[in-house]
């Protein structure tokens, strides 16, 4: 699909925007994380190791997805620039993925438990459960193929020993899911401290994610 979004001026500074507001809200910090969003010739993403509040709409770099050779000049970009670009390239209906290292998602992460159906709110990601990608070394293609691999029919993965990543039709809806993703990580990690979480039926699920189908769309 082709993206509506050129790199503009405007598009850089809503990924900025997104990377604060994911500061404000507390699912994550300092350089950890990042943003792309797909563009008419690529995709945008955050540089590496820029602390956001420092980032400036010139430091994002533009990166074709056709494997043609991005543009000299550039800032270094992301070290996970591989799975934005493979999940860009697998779901050719999403427009934006968000990386970020969100505690309670981490934590999940770092036991290699996936999320199960606890919550309604586990339709809003597209399957039965939140599943964990494998331990890959960060910034690498093995990284990405098992990424790409957990997304396959979901809108969110874990990532085991590392984070969390969310796609989205817009960046807004991305961002969404990933305080949402981080909501629901917080609510389990919580509930199994106190007991054990009932787990909602096939039937149950089902219904949600049907729900789920046009939920938002004319504000999102
Ligand atoms: P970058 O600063 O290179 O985007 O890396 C942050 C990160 O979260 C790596 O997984
Ligand atoms: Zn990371």
């Amino acid at each position: 699909m082709q993206s509506p979004f050129s790199d503009r001026a405007e598009t850089r500074q809503a990924i900025i925007d997104a990377c604060l507001a994911m500061q404000a809200a507390g699912v994550n910090q300092g350089v950890s994380g990042n943003i792309s969003m797909r563009t008419k010739t690529g995709m945008l993403i955050t540089p590496s190791g820029i602390d956001y509040e420092k980032m400036r709409p010139d430091m994002l770099v533009l990166i074709p997805l056709d494997g043609s050779p991005m543009a000299e000049g550039q800032m270094k970009p992301s070290s996970e620039w591989q799975f934005h670009r493979d999940i860009l390239l697998a779901k050719p209906g999403e427009m934006a993925v968000v990386h970020a290292h969100p505690v309670y998602c981490t934590a999940l992460a770092m036991n290699h438990q996936p999320i199960p159906a606890c919550h309604y709110m586990v339709a809003a990601f597209g399957g039965d459960d939140v599943p964990v990608a494998d331990y890959a070394l960060f910034g690498t293609q093995d990284l990405s193929n098992v990424v790409v691999r957990a997304l396959e029919h979901r809108s969110a993965c874990l990532m085991a020993n590392h984070g969390a990543v969310v796609t989205g039709d817009t960046l807004a809806r991305a961002l969404w899911r990933m305080i949402e993703l981080e909501t629901l990580a917080k609510g389990y990690v919580t509930a199994l401290s106190i007991g054990t979480p009932k787990i909602l039926n096939a039937k149950q699920m089902n219904e949600a994610k049907k729900a789920f189908s046009d939920y938002g769309l004319k504000t999102r």
